[in-house]
C-alpha cells in the first residue's frame, strides 16, 4: 500500500478535546487512509541542530504544554516505538550526506500524539518522530523529505506536523474573521500546493505575501517541506482540509502522493 505523505496543521492541544472542523476531520482521516504498518511524524515542537531521530522502545506522551485544560495532561498515547524504522531512517539521511542523530530516550510531543489520537485512538500503530531544525533552510528539510519518500510505498505513512500560519501573538477570539495578512498567506500556500510548484514553495519567503508575519519563526512551517519532499516529483498536492483557528491560524492540511 502507498500512502500519501501528509501536511497537518495541529492547532493548540486541545483541539483533541472540543468538536471543531479540524477535530472531525482529523477524527475521520485514519479510516480514510487505512492502517500503515509505522508512521514517521516531523514535528514543529522537536527542535534540533541535526536530523534526529526517535528510536525508542516505548515512548512516553510528553505533556509540553501549559495552562490547558487539566484533562490534557492525562492523556497518554501509548503507541509502540519503531526503533529498527528510526535506524533505517538516520541511515538514509547519512547515505545522503546528511548528518543524523539517533535518540533512544525521547518521548512523543504533542505535535505527535495530538492527531495521531484522533487518526488511529487505539494507538497500535508503530511511531517514529523526526525533529525539525529551524536554522537549516527549506531545502534542508525538502532533502529530508526526498530521502524518507521510497517509504510511503512500503507501508509508511509520512506526516509533516505543523501550522500553516503560525503567530501566536496576533491571535483572536475563536471565529473572529481572518485579516488579509492571513487569507492572503493562505491562499498563496494553496495555490502553491495545488498547482505543484516546488520552487515557490521552497522560496517563500520571499515569495509569499506576510511570510514573516505568518511565521515569525519557522518551525511550525518546515515540516511541510519534508512532506513536500516525500511527495512524488510533479506529482500536485491535494487539499484535504481547510480552516482557520482564532482568526489567525490557518488549518490547512494537505496531501502530497
Ligand atoms: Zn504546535
Amino acid at each position: 500500500m502507498t500512502f500519501p505523505a501528509l501536511f497537518l496543521s495541529h492547532g493548540a492541544p486541545n483541539v483533541i478535546l472540543h468538536d471543531s472542523p479540524t477535530r472531525r476531520f482529523l477524527a475521520g482521516l485514519g479510516g480514510q487512509l487505512g492502517t500503515p504498518r509505522a508512521i514517521v511524524v516531523v514535528s514543529a515542537h522537536w527542535e534540533a541542530r541535526v536530523p534526529t531521530v526517535n528510536a525508542t522502545e516505548r515512548p512516553k506522551t510528553v505533556h509540553d504544554f501549559f495552562g490547558f485544560e487539566p484533562q490534557l495532561y492525562e492523556m497518554n498515547y501509548a503507541a509502540p516505538g519503531a526503533p529498527a524504522l528510526a535506524r533505517e531512517l538516520a541511515r538514509r539521511l547519512e547515505s545522503a550526506g546528511m548528518r543524523a542523530v539517533v535518540d533512544d530516550a525521547r518521548g512523543l510531543d504533542h505535535g505527535v500524539w495530538v492527531p495521531l489520537a484522533l487518526m488511529y485512538p487505539q494507538a497500535d500503530i508503530p511511531v517514529t518522530q523526526v525533529s525539525v531544525q529551524p536554522y537549516e533552510s527549506t531545502q534542508h528539510h525538502y532533502l529530508i523529505g526526498q530521502n524518507l519518500r521510497e517509504l510511503r510505498a512500503d507501508n509508511v505513512l509520512i506526516i509533516g506536523s505543523g501550522n500553516a500560519t503560525h503567530n501566536l501573538r496576533e491571535m483572536l477570539p475563536e471565529g473572529t474573521e481572518p485579516p488579509p495578512w492571513v487569507t492572503d498567506f493562505a491562499g498563496w500556500l494553496r495555490n502553491a500546493v495545488t498547482a505543484g510548484d516546488t520552487g515557490e514553495l521552497l522560496a517563500y519567503r520571499d515569495s509569499a505575501p506576510f511570510a514573516s508575519k505568518n511565521h515569525p519563526t519557522e518551525e511550525h512551517f518546515l515540516p511541510l517541506f519534508v512532506a513536500l519532499g516525500a511527495g512524488t516529483p510533479g506529482a500536485h498536492g491535494r487539499i484535504i482540509h481547510s480552516g482557520i483557528s482564532n482568526g489567525v491560524l490557518a488549518m490547512d492540511a494537505f496531501a502530497f502522493d
